[in-house]
């Protein structure tokens, strides 16, 4: 079953949705390996600490709510996939998970690559220094301006998305009197989620050329013909949150076909292949991700026979992991305001954040796991959910979780795995302050996107 369909109704206090917690955990002070930042740890006196460093002590320092990014964590995760991968690969951190100027830098020296999906994302790779030659440009409507931009900067690839695209990139190149290398972006018709696939019907969203009739082939002819375009291969992307390796196999059967077909046709074989992001973490205990290396393990293997069978060089990959390096890395830091148990229900937990900090629950209806990190209770565990300050039911962080009885206002409670998709989501709403993003590391700790003031949103409003 999609774990993204279970119930989630009144009653949840008594009838458990099967296959979701249907008892507490043992002991709610032990923190799950699999779910936090690897330098997370529960000192003797119950405080929780990061790089070590206690949250009481970042509290204080920085304020609630504040994202912890344990920067070990992160550099490790890049380094694991670009080790997985190898030097015959290519790794694209997909910058909309999380993107700052030192992230940027991270991944510089980590050997990894950038995936940036407009101006501003590739304005911040590009003002910390990554090599242009490494970034590569995504987007289903890019301006003119970002085009022009891109290619004047000298992205390493532009993906390009649509028919308009291609003449539009191709002219803009010829116009600054150079070639650029290009990826055509085609939908095979898959659909990855979490433990699902859907192998048909899914050309059916903005994104992509589609395979299906011959469109994304009609895209490579024309592609060919332009001297402004050199195109070196074809980018596929089938979703996110992607446990089970089987969508990936059927998209590169059909990518590897188009490749074959297109030798056939123009007697090219194109150098690249790009399978896109989408690999999945764990936000609860219930989910198990593979390591870098069998995803590498296996993409490599299932690309290679691919291209056996279809009498072709194996092209050389590129995967764009976002959400599977920098989510696992960061928590969410908020500060209990307050608690408000209800009979027969459940304890509503509420926090100094909520939808602005942490969209996904609403938006995808996601689920993550919370603890008490400011000090360990040995009170019973009680149904909670966690919900923010906004003017708005449906202002949900955490559906459903334990957490002890005893919780107060006060308590310093954390949100693991909300590295990715958070910060870059965050709004405004309520006129609430977007919280900041710090960096720890070997005890120290250091701001790298900071709190946004009440003088920062008052800039933009000219009155
Ligand atoms: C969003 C996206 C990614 C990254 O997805 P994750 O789930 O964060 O790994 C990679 N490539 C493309 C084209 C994307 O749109």
């Amino acid at each position: 079953m999609s774990r993204s369909a279970h119930p989630a109704g009144p009653r949840h206090a008594d009838v458990l949705p099967e296959g979701h917690y249907s008892a507490p955990p043992a002991d709610l002070n032990v923190l799950d390996r699999k779910v936090w930042a690897q330098t997370v740890t529960r000192a003797d006196d119950g405080v929780v600490s990061v790089g070590g460093i206690p949250v009481t002590r970042l509290a204080e320092e920085f304020g609630t709510p504040a994202y912890i990014l344990d920067e070990a964590d992160f550099r490790a995760r890049a380094r694991a996939w670009r080790t997985a991968f190898g030097p015959d690969a290519d790794v694209f951190y997909a910058g909309k998970a999380f993107l700052s100027r030192a992230v940027v830098r991270w991944l510089d020296e980590e050997g990894l690559n950038l995936d940036v999906c407009s101006g501003g994302e590739l304005a911040t790779a590009l003002s910390a220094g990554m090599p242009a030659e490494r970034i590569a440009f995504h987007g289903n409507n890019k301006s003119g301006e970002e085009i022009h931009r891109a290619i004047s900067a000298g992205v390493g690839r532009i993906v390009v998305d649509s028919f308009q695209e291609i003449v539009r990139v191709a002219h803009a190149a010829q116009s600054l009197g150079k070639r650029q290398k290009v990826q055509i972006r085609i939908t095979v018709g898959v659909e990855a989620h979490t433990h699902e696939f859907i192998a048909t019907a899914h050309e059916d969203q903005k994104f992509g050329i589609p395979l299906a009739g011959g469109q994304a082939a009609e895209a490579v002819r024309r592609a060919l013909q332009l001297d402004g375009l050199e195109l070196i291969g074809i980018h596929s992307h089938i979703g996110s949150q992607i446990f089970d390796m089987s969508g990936f196999e059927v998209a590169a059967h059909r990518v590897v076909g188009l490749l074959r077909d297109i030798r056939d046709e123009h007697g090219v074989e194109l150098p690249e292949i790009d399978l896109g992001g989408g690999l999945g973490i764990a936000y609860t205990s219930d989910d198990d991700p593979r390591e870098p290396h069998e995803i590498a393990k296996a993409l490599t293997e299932i690309v290679t026979r691919e291209c056996e069978n279809a009498r072709l060089r194996t092209p050389r990959i590129s995967v764009e992991p976002g959400r599977a390096i920098v989510g696992p890395t960061a928590f969410t830091l908020y500060e209990v305001g307050t608690v408000k148990p209800l009979e027969g229900l459940r304890t509503y937990v509420s926090v100094d954040g909520g939808m602005s900090d942490n969209i996904r629950t609403a938006l995808y209806d996601a689920e993550y796991s919370v603890a008490l990190v400011s000090r360990a209770s040995d009170a019973a565990p009680t149904l909670a959910r966690v919900v923010g300050k906004h003017c708005e039911s449906g202002d949900i962080v955490v559906k459903d979780a334990f957490l002890p009885a005893d919780l107060a206002p006060g308590d310093l409670i954390a949100v693991p795995a909300t590295g990715a998709y958070c910060r870059s989501m965050a709004s405004n709403y309520n006129h609430v302050l977007r919280p900041p993003v710090v960096a720890v590391e070997g005890g120290a700790a250091r701001v790298i996107v900071r709190r946004e003031t009440e003088e920062d949103l008052l800039r933009l409003d000219v009155g």
